[in-house]
């Protein structure tokens, strides 16, 4: 049994629709479970389209037109007969919003996300399943929401694996004897059957589940890169493909942002040593990167992570007295009770100074409890590079005519806070 993972920049459009079910068809006679995220920028639309409704604004309906529309360009594409279920199927989940946008929203704005969010995925599972049974590949529609079982975190959903696994393990292996499965990723729900999504770009995490809780023998994840490449190539030149990594670094490098691979993903298959391939969508022939226990870290070829839109925030107290590990745990309290996650960090006898993404919302929170007791100065649109395996000659360049904020240089990992040049 294998598990495929298609994310949104796959099923864009119908062009990618008929590229994944020519994936499958390749690749037939095997078990397969597909997990695919909302198509193109759908999430990023269901976002705005959330905080319209949270807000009242006016926009409301262009918004929610938008979505309809561009999914609906989509499956008059894929399928030209005006009557297939399918145009039933997207309208029905389609209801799903309206009813919402009806209603007054749930004083939680994140629970109200997660409801309307999530149906970018049902949307796109839909399609893809219906699309693969009109070309014959025999495939079923699964609700990911009944198998992934999390807590009620909305946003960021924590997933409980005992319930999780429990599920997928008494049900699916019967299911899937010769057929596809089509199942969403990003989404779970909870014990009360409310949605919850599982943090942006979640669907690898979630097809991590998958193919761990059925111990299958791989994940391939397909992307847009010929694999996983030593830079993002829309930032950088001349980059190169690993042709193999170690869970371990792929951990490392996904940890520190490389946008490859969402970072939850790789501890579930590395437990079960499953290896996961990450492969190129346009060139399913190709062999793309594996990760696994045995590949071996090629030093020689540092990886570079840019981190756009940073925030460097450093607290010193009012009184001039030291940083001590005191305040370090109440500022710490702050991060965790605030979920801001840190990229990088650095004390000073008067100083601690924190980097993190730029987020106002949770910028605020740690300024409303922090402000009291320290003096805050922070600087915004930074960038964070992050060089793994660093050697001079690289760091030299990359930092030449910069003008560098803060800088830590370990045995294994060079981070730089820079100023954006104009
Ligand atoms: N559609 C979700 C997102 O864009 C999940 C994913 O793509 O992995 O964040
Ligand atoms: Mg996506």
């Amino acid at each position: 049994m294998q598990v495929y993972k298609f994310g949104g920049a796959s099923v864009k459009d119908a062009d990618g629709v008929r590229n994944l079910s020519h994936i499958v068809s390749i690749n037939r006679g095997q078990d397969l479970l597909i997990v695919v995220s909302a198509m193109g920028k759908t999430t990023n639309a269901l976002e705005l389209l959330t905080k319209a409704y949270f807000n009242g604004s006016a926009n409301l309906n262009t918004l929610f037109h938008e979505v309809r529309d561009f999914h609906y360009e989509i499956i008059k594409n894929l399928f030209p007969t005006e009557n297939d279920p399918i145009y039933d199927d997207v309208g029905n989940t389609l209801i799903e919003i309206e009813w919402m946008l009806e209603d007054e929203p749930h004083p939680d704005y994140n629970f109200n996300y997660d409801q309307i969010v999530s149906i970018g995925e049902l949307l796109s599972s839909r399609i893809v399943n219906a699309y693969l049974n009109s070309q014959s590949i025999n495939s079923k529609w699964l609700d990911a929401r009944s198998f992934i079982q999390t807590d009620n975190t909305y946003r960021e959903g924590e997933v409980n694996w005992e319930k999780t696994c429990l599920s997928i393990q008494s049900t699916i292996p019967k299911l899937i004897s010769g057929k596809v499965l089509v199942t969403q990723g990003f989404i779970g729900g909870t014990s009360e059957n409310y949605t919850t999504t599982l943090g942006r770009e979640g669907s690898d995490y979630s097809a991590a589940i998958f193919a761990s809780c059925l111990n299958v023998e791989s994940l391939t994840i397909w992307k847009d890169v010929p694999g996983v490449l030593n830079a993002d190539p829309k930032l950088f030149t001349d980059t190169i493909k690993y042709t193999e990594l170690p869970y371990s670094e792929a951990l490392e490098m996904s940890f520190y942002g490389a946008s490859i691979i969402h970072p939850k993903t790789i501890k579930p298959l590395k437990n079960l040593n499953i290896a996961l391939f990450v492969k190129p969508f346009l060139h399913p022939l190709e062999s793309g990167t594996v990760i696994n226990q045995s590949a071996k870290i090629i030093k020689d070829q540092p990886a570079v992570i840019l981190k756009l839109n940073q925030v460097l925030i450093s607290f010193s107290k009012k009184d001039f007295s030291f940083i001590s590990e005191n305040h370090l745990s109440d500022i710490f309290k702050v991060f965790s009770s605030g979920n801001v996650k840190i990229n990088m960090m650095q004390n000073s006898a008067l100083s601690f100074s924190v980097c993190f993404d730029w987020d106002e919302e949770k910028f605020n929170y740690l300024k409303n409890f922090l402000s009291a007791e320290f003096k805050i100065k922070y600087n915004q649109d930074l960038q964070l590079l992050t060089v793994r395996h660093p050697n001079k000659k690289i760091l030299a360049s990359l930092s030449s005519g910069k003008t560098i904020l803060l800088e830590q240089i370990s045995r294994n990992t060079a981070q730089l806070v820079i100023k954006k040049v104009e």
